[in-house]
């Protein structure tokens, strides 16, 4: 269903909120539901239901060991972490001991005090950057989010979008439609309490579960500064965190020259089962060199313009971003479906934008 919303332009402070409307408005009329899928022996794969609809929490993974069990991300609500401790204790006996933050993005890590409450001798496991960018940015994020959804709903009530103009007749049906939902996101929001990560590493850590071993590693920057994967050699899997999201790549933010080449690292990894930060389950590397090509290309098309500019402190985005065309890759991502396409164009345009930063400040 074609986007009436995509020409609004939601000034919120957290990517995951402008994601949140973004994929609202894209995604009406589909549905979202809570998946569970098993990996392996004691070891699951969540994705989660939307409060709105849309690919907008974090998907957190289940490792459970003899002795105790690590997740992977804690997610965007706390109502929807409770749920997922509550299968946790379905599943087993055993506490959780580890929960990683993949990166600082709050669809990763707004359930971390619900899982600290639950487990009250909890490691909450971070790379360092990612711990810095937390402490700087979440305690923020919780304070404005209540505030600028409140703003939000009084605006849509009002008949109007955040520019003020006023809405059309069949924007103000879909906003009739996301009102209730966005009323639940801000009485949830109203009662987040930030917690910090607890355990901070540089560039691996091993933890042994009891007869399951966890690799936690920083391959290099990517989609933030401190993004971590999970890796589980014995069961080839590999859970990426953002730097990989299915099927459209989240490019708010990021370092991609960098990325591409965290990428390949993480494609050296033997792994028949990969876990995207959004999405389902990939069961071999094809979209994860996909996504290091699409980075790779904008690289390179963004320092030939460069090349051919000299000293960029000189020039700014707009004399660069017609010289680069990533629409080769569209139909590799979207396929023939018009959402998608539009979603793939909306990510090439912050894909270049953080691709010049990314070469300007080199
Ligand atoms: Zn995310």
């Amino acid at each position: 269903m074609r986007c009436t919303f995509g020409q609004v332009q939601f000034r919120l402070s957290s990517p995951v909120l402008l994601t949140l409307l973004i994929a609202a408005c894209q995604s009406f009329g589909q549905t979202s539901e809570r998946k569970v899928t098993q990996l392996a022996d004691g070891v699951y794969a969540i994705q989660h239901q939307n409060l709105i609809d849309g690919n907008i929490s974090g998907n957190t993974t289940v490792i459970i060991g003899d002795r105790e069990v690590f997740v992977v991300d804690s997610t965007y609500r706390q109502s929807a972490a409770l749920e997922d401790i509550a299968q946790i204790h379905q599943w087993t006996n055993k506490p959780v001991g580890y929960l990683l933050n993949t990166h600082f993005h709050n669809d990763h890590n707004n359930g971390n005090k619900t899982y600290m409450d639950a487990f009250p001798s909890l490691a909450i496991v971070a790379q360092e950057e990612t711990k810095k960018d937390m402490d700087l940015i979440q305690p923020g994020n919780i304070e404005r989010q209540p505030r600028e959804l409140d703003t939000l709903i009084a605006t849509f009530r009002q008949g109007k979008d955040q520019s003020g103009r006023p809405l059309t007749e069949d924007e103000k049906k879909e906003v009739q439609e996301l009102l209730p939902k966005l009323e639940q996101a801000e009485a949830e929001s109203k009662t987040l309490v930030y917690q910090s990560p607890t355990l901070t590493f540089t560039d691996k850590i091993v933890v042994d579960l009891g007869n399951r071993q966890v690799q936690v590693m920083h391959l290099g920057r990517g989609n933030t500064p401190g993004d971590a994967i999970v890796y589980l050699p014995k069961e080839k899997i590999v859970v990426a965190g953002d730097l990989l999201v299915h099927p459209i790549p989240f490019t708010g933010d990021g370092f991609p020259a960098e990325w591409a080449q965290t990428l390949h690292k993480m494609g050296e990894l033997e792994a028949t089962t990969i876990v995207p930060g959004h999405g389902p389950i990939l069961h071999d590397k094809t979209y994860l060199y996909l996504m290091a090509d699409l980075m790779q290309s904008a690289v390179d098309q963004v320092r030939a313009r460069i090349s051919q500019l000299g000293f960029p402190g000189g020039y700014t985005l707009d004399e660069i971003k017609g010289s680069v065309d990533l629409t080769p890759f569209r139909a590799k991502f979207a396929g023939d479906d018009k959402d998608l396409q539009d979603q793939f164009d909306d990510m090439a345009k912050h894909l270049v934008k953080i691709t010049f930063s990314e070469a300007a400040q080199r």
